[in-house]
């Protein structure tokens, strides 16, 4: 099944998302909610997608396989929390699957490192770079209530065909 993605403007993009008890994650409301925002993000081309986009206020983002480091399995994070690991940042352009046809430079550190816990709670940790880590930082900002649009510079619209 595929979930609705919201766009902007809508409040739920807008809230600081909830964490997850250890618990939680093996409900079956949250391994649903998993396993359907994996085919959704796909559906819609997205690199990753952040639990409040498909109208859940909860900390769980995922990002595809392919802009990951080893590209061998999509990426699901909950409760993730991320610290820069190279003071050094680049602007670069971003969209968004919940802010339809506009995009804009942002400026994202170029190294990370992010903590959380995968679909079975366990304990995750990862170091990233260039667009990976971009990802992080921006689908970390979506649990915080933070669309990239408030960051960006040149912010231009690109209407799709
Ligand atoms: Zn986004």
């Amino acid at each position: 099944m595929f979930l609705n993605i919201i766009t902007n403007p809508n409040p739920v993009l807008r809230q600081v998302a909830k964490e997850l008890k250890k618990e939680e994650i093996k409900s079956e409301k949250i391994q649903n909610l998993i396993r359907q925002m994996i085919p959704s993000m796909y559906l819609k081309d997205g690199v990753g997608l952040a639990a409040p986009q498909v109208g859940e206020s909860l900390r769980i983002f995922i990002i595809a396989k392919e802009y990951t480091e080893k590209k061998e399995k999509d990426i699901i994070l909950i409760n993730p929390k991320w610290k820069r690991i190279s003071p050094f940042t680049e602007w670069d352009n971003e969209g968004c699957l919940s802010v339809s046809d506009i995009y804009g430079s942002v400026r994202r550190y170029k190294k990370v490192r992010v903590t959380g816990l995968d679909e079975n709670g366990q304990e995750v940790d990862i170091k990233a770079s260039g667009f990976f880590a971009r990802i992080i930082q921006h689908e970390s900002d979506h649990l915080d209530g933070v669309l990239f649009i408030d960051k960006a510079k040149n912010l231009h619209t690109v209407y799709r065909e």
